[in-house]
């Protein structure tokens, strides 16, 4: 952390770097991988201009403001007290109140929530929209908890996490295993707690505060995105077969959205598996996967039966031939080996849905393969930006049309794949690295924000 020396952009200032992170965050692998991939990027842009090599910016921007966790204590169906851990990662506020979603996951570490914190910070600054970076949850498992319980643990998570947030402070969110009921119960409580009505959390329902169109715009989103990039490289959806991992809010409304546009969504998963079929969904059976899936917690295995499609029990989607694909589930899911296999049967674009679902060599393999590619800080955006909406809407004690929010949504997502475009093309109309082009925007964006406000 103290050591003076200049960047010059070559591979022994990302090997240091890296060491330094790795020193001062042991085992916390993930939150490694998030900032490997930035500053490698980064590091070189860095050596290029003198104005971001003093001020140790990136130094900064690896150490979140703070982590505070706390003990999350309640009385499950059986009046047995439970407990878990609950945290909030505040990372960075340089542009705006931190912002970010909170996620409910057995499997829920520090190392997870750093990574998808310091992503957020980089997202949140793509959109243009004035919001910091934050992420939180708790490892609690939803799956199998009646309604009582859930609503039960948020009210005790919200007991600790109120400390902490308000509407200018920092507004959470959702994510995986938090919706719009699990919004609305942390919201209950908050409201109950400091006895104001504000805008403190966004994903609320549209009767209380909450934005039209909130719950389809990551997934619309990431369409919209992958649509821009469709046009610069002279191509469309119509017709366009697309894999599709997981089965939650991203990836049904990506789904709705591609059916919307055209193209044909040949696969859906979740943890137990992938449903298959080549000619893809029609719109009706969607409505009959969402009602199974989100009313009644059915499994895909369970929707695949329903449907006559295809199940492949234990498999990721990434075997299927398609066009595109999207991995909408969760971190890590989709690896080198998965990669080479999308790229063998002719996939020609990646974009993510999910944080971070492509490891590093998946990655490096679409590149060297002229795969596009879309990382999720850039093409998911879509839900953290409604989610700016809302509180612009909360503030101003306003209510936006569907139509009004889709078009801002529309117009955000473009101006997301212009400054990509911006940093990670070659001026030439050449092909667009967007990987690189958003980190290095996000990164301009906040560094200067922090330069303009001195070393804190
Ligand atoms: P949901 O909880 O609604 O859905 C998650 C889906 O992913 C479920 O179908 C789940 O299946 C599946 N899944 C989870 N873990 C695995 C796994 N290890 N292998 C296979 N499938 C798995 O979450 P969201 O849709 O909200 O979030 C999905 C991703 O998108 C996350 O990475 C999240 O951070 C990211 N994201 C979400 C945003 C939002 O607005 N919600 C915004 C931006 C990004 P199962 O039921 O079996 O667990």
């Amino acid at each position: 952390m103290n050591d003076d020396k200049r960047f010059d952009g070559d591979r022994k200032d990302l090997e240091r770097f890296m060491d330094g992170v790795v020193q001062r965050n042991p085992d916390e692998k993930e939150f490694h991988q998030a900032v490997h991939e930035v500053a490698a990027d980064v590091l070189p842009f860095i050596a290029e201009h003198d104005r971001y090599q003093r001020g140790k910016l990136l130094e900064r921007m690896t150490e979140p403001d703070r982590v505070v966790s706390f003990r999350v204590s309640w009385i499950d169906d059986q009046g047995q007290p439970q407990v878990h851990r609950g945290w909030r990662v505040q990372f960075n506020n340089a542009i705006g109140p931190y912002k970010g979603g909170l996620r409910f996951d057995p499997g829920l570490t520090e190392s997870v929530l750093k990574f998808l914190g310091f992503e957020q910070c980089f997202k949140n600054a793509l959109t243009g929209l004035p919001i910091g970076g934050a992420k939180g949850g708790a490892n609690f498992d939803p799956k199998g908890r009646s309604d009582d319980e859930i609503m039960r643990f948020c009210q005790a998570l919200m007991n600790q996490l109120v400390h902490y947030i308000g509407p200018n402070r920092d507004i959470p969110a959702g994510d995986i295993g938090v919706g719009q009921r699990e919004i609305g119960y942390l919201f209950g409580q908050y409201r109950t707690l400091t006895r104001e009505f504000v805008g403190a959390l966004t994903g609320k329902g549209v009767s209380f505060g909450g934005s039209e169109l909130r719950t389809e715009a990551t997934g619309y989103g990431v369409l919209y995105f992958v649509q821009d990039m469709l046009d610069r490289a002279d191509g469309d959806l119509d017709g366009q077969r697309i894999a599709i991992s997981g089965a939650g809010n991203v990836a049904l409304h990506a789904a709705e959205k591609a059916i919307a546009l055209g193209a044909r969504v040949v696969t859906l998963s979740d943890s137990g598996g992938t449903m298959h079929d080549a000619d893809g969904l029609e719109r009706e059976q969607l409505e009959t996967v969402k009602r199974m899936k989100q009313d009644r917690g059915c499994r895909i295995e369970q929707v695949a039966e329903k449907l006559g499609w295809d199940f492949q029990e234990g498999k990721a989607p990434w075997a299927a031939e398609c066009d595109i694909a999207l991995p909408c589930a969760t971190q890590n899911e989709l690896d080198g080996d998965d990669a080479q296999t999308l790229i063998d049967n002719g996939c020609r674009l990646v974009a993510e849905g999910a944080n971070m679902p492509c490891t590093a060599d998946a990655v490096e393999r679409f590149q060297d393969a002229d795969v596009l590619y879309a990382p999720g800080k850039a093409a998911n955006a879509g839900g953290v930006a409604v989610s700016g909406l809302e509180r612009a809407q909360n503030a101003q004690h306003l209510v936006w049309t569907r139509d009004r929010v889709d078009d801002e949504l529309q117009k955000i997502m473009r101006d997301i794949h212009d400054r990509c475009e911006r940093h990670g093309g070659d001026g030439n109309g050449g092909p667009v690295n967007y990987r690189k082009g958003a980190n290095i925007a996000g990164f301009e964006k906040l560094a200067d924000a922090m330069i303009a406000q001195g070393v804190l």
